[in-house]
């Protein structure tokens, strides 16, 4: 790998003629080897929905390739402009330049997707790029290698296939720029090692990401998009909602909506070819260990009696005690739990006591509401009456903050991240600078005195 880097870094970086073709190029192999990509997914995860792999991992994908060839011509160019009135006519100017070698390490959630997104940003900004997809998804990182061999040469874009000892190496190496996408645990171990070269991070995290529902906004509208962002993908997405506060009084009738979406979304879930299996036996154990010591009456587990293969059916927690596991981890798998909070103020405190989440979902129709939790709270991002697609914009940037992570991509805000912003000043030749220079004469402080306001 070190041999690899060395070279890379030997060699210029990628014209903007050359990231459209190759982006062009790459939107042409997905497209090609879309049932191939989501067969091997759906082998990696014993079963993921076809639908889920489609729109999480083929369309967003080619949707960014689209958007990026569309901007990046805009993007590269140098922003100019004149500078304070105490050095005019002089300018700065902001040139974009591209890092070097981008480090792209990815989880197995969205395994295509968190690999590619990634990779645009990179090539968008001109850099060369190693990668190294999960061990836990050995089926799709393959295919992925395979792929990229067909658009980009070695030394352009080099995948790094691996265990865990693997992606601690990689994470050593002295890259331009990390991209790191995975649990907030393995984040710190990623910064520690990257802290040797003081290589920079972006660092895409997880959590808990909490749900308020507002006292007067409608449970069945709530539900349709709570169950659609909670049960996509078994809820094995860094985004999806973790828990639900609301006041007690409405508990009762929250479930009854949620139990109703999700027998309308996912009938017979054991057998739904829709309802997507845990990723593998261990994530099967742990989820399962995660119920453990909650009271069966609290449980609300619904679509059969027992679970088949690697799914576990979509459960509803209510209350669990707030020192239990399930409420002091990240879920990431199809159990959801319900926690009563007394007001707005109540609900306020309890997530501002918390880790500062990637995702804060707001379901109200009240602008005073809408304005508090904007202002009170603090969250990667804050999405109000829907769940998951603000994931989706390609203009709004995605990251989160604190145990969340920091630095975001996604659009421009991909390409900003892969760029060194170079800042570039540039002289007029009209220059009062030796004005202020020594020696300082009668004059010169006479003219220090008159700028000086
Ligand atoms: P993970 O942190 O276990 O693994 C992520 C990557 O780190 C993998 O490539 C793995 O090979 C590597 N890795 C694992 N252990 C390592 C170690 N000790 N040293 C160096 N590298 C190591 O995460 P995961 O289980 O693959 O993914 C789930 C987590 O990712 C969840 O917490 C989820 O919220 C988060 N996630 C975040 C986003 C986001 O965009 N913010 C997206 C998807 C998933």
């Amino acid at each position: 790998m070190k041999t690899q880097i060395k070279t890379m870094q030997s060699l210029p970086s990628f014209t903007v003629k050359q990231r459209i073709d190759r982006l062009k190029k790459l939107a042409k192999v997905i497209k090609l080897k879309q049932d191939e990509i989501i067969t091997a997914i759906n082998q990696d995860f014993s079963h993921r929905s076809t639908h889920e792999s489609l729109l999480a991992e083929i369309m967003v994908c080619l949707d960014e390739i689209k958007y990026t060839i569309k901007h990046v011509k805009q993007w590269v160019r140098p922003k100019t402009w004149h500078s304070d009135w105490k050095f005019y006519p002089s300018k700065c100017s902001i040139s974009p330049q591209p890092k070097g070698v981008v480090g792209i390490m990815a989880p197995w959630n969205y395994p295509f997707n968190l690999v590619i997104g990634p990779l645009i940003a990179a090539i968008s900004a001109g850099n060369r790029v190693m990668i190294k997809p999960s061990e836990i998804t050995p089926k799709t990182a393959e295919l992925t290698k395979t792929l990229l061999a067909e658009v980009f040469a070695e030394d352009e874009v080099f995948v790094v296939l691996g265990d865990v000892e693997v992606a601690n190496q990689f994470s050593c190496l002295p890259l331009d720029h990390i991209l790191f996408t995975g649990s907030t645990q393995v984040g710190k171990i990623i910064m520690h090692n990257a802290s040797e070269n003081l290589t920079p991070l972006t660092l895409e995290l997880g959590g808990k990401s909490p749900v308020l529902i507002d006292d007067n906004y409608s449970l069945k509208k709530a539900a349709k998009s709570i169950v659609g962002g909670k049960w996509f993908n078994a809820g094995q997405t860094c985004l999806a909602p973790d828990y639900i506060l609301l006041k007690k009084s409405r508990q009762a009738d929250l479930v009854q909506a949620l139990k109703k979406e999700i027998q309308a979304s996912f009938p017979s879930p054991q057998d739904n070819p829709d309802y997507t299996s845990v990723v593998n036996p261990n994530h099967h154990q742990r989820l399962n260990q995660l119920l453990g010591g909650i009271e069966d009456q609290k449980i609300h587990v619904i679509g059969g009696a027992t679970d088949k293969g690697q799914k576990i059916l979509p459960t509803l927690v209510l209350d669990p005690p707030l020192s239990h596991p399930i409420m002091k981890n990240e879920i990431f798998g199809p159990i959801l739990p319900i926690i009563s909070s007394e007001n707005l103020d109540a609900s306020i405190d309890f997530i501002n006591q918390r880790d500062k989440p990637l995702t804060l979902y707001l379901f109200s129709n009240n602008n005073n509401t809408i304005q508090r939790i904007r202002e009170r709270t603090q969250s990667g991002s804050l999405s109000i009456n829907e769940t998951l697609v603000h994931f989706a914009q390609k203009n709004l940037p995605f990251g989160g903050v604190g145990m969340s992570g920091m630095g975001s991509y996604h659009g421009y805000q991909g390409f900003v991240s892969m760029s060194h912003m170079k800042s570039v000043y540039y002289q007029s030749r009209l220059n009062f600078n030796h004005m202020v220079r020594a020696p300082l004469t009668n004059i010169k402080e006479k003219f220090i005195d008159l700028i000086n306001h």
